[in-house]
């Protein structure tokens, strides 16, 4: 990828099994069941890449034929998916880190303002985790990533990072300016936003082809 904007902190996956199950995701023809397939496998891949930095403790584990020294998960991971869009992302995240919390954020789209409202947030009064994975398939504007991270800087949280499937340049461009600290990760950088806050070329409205909620013609 030789975006300018893919710089440090920001990863667009370049793994060809990635890119294969994209271009299926893209796909018009592609119906929800797939779809929240693609979702799935697509996060767990993503997510695979995401906690490559994840800390480790020692721990002693003895084997059929002699103990070792073995490492095991040592962070306390929170997956925060972005209502409802995220939700399909969680069940991948749970496969690799089967001790994660799960903290759902409700954030919808005026589609007036194209400003995120915050509609649920269950969060208890600090921070119960040291690492925070914010899910969400589409970065758009920018504007419900800033806020999801602004939402888990006030919990308290520290190491936070997004996982999104398509982000787009205006978006990273947001974020990236309001919390330089925040890794994103994504499988595409696609090319820009339309005049409604879709992203191009990218893949409709990631809420509506997981659910089956589109409005036909
Ligand atoms: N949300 C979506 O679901 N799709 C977009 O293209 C932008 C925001």
């Amino acid at each position: 990828m030789s975006h300018s904007l893919v710089r440090a902190g920001v990863h667009v996956s370049k793994h060809p099994a990635v890119k294969h199950k994209l271009a299926l995701l893209r796909d018009t023809r592609t119906d929800p069941k797939k779809f929240r397939e693609l979702v799935r496998e697509l996060s767990w891949l993503l997510g695979y890449e995401a906690l490559a930095d994840i800390r480790l403790a020692p721990v002693p584990v003895r084997t059929p034929l002699e103990e070792v020294q073995a490492e095991m998960l040592a962070d306390r991971i929170g997956l925060v998916p972005i209502l409802r869009a995220g939700l399909g992302m969680v069940d991948a995240m749970l496969e690799l880190m089967p001790t994660a919390e799960v903290w759902h954020l409700g954030l919808f789209r005026d589609e007036r303002t194209l400003r995120p409202v915050e509609y649920y947030n269950k969060l208890p009064d600090s921070a119960t985790v040291d690492v925070c994975l914010i899910l969400d398939p589409m970065l758009a504007t920018g504007g419900s990533a800033t806020a999801a991270i602004e939402v888990l800087k006030r919990w308290g949280a520290v190491r936070i990072k997004l996982i999104n499937l398509i982000a787009a340049p205006e978006g990273i461009a947001a974020v990236t300016a309001a919390h330089p600290d925040v890794p994103i990760f994504t499988a595409a950088l696609d090319r820009q936003l339309n005049e409604r806050g879709y992203i191009l070329p990218g893949l409709g409205d990631a809420g509506d082809r997981q659910f089956g909620t589109g409005r036909s013609g």
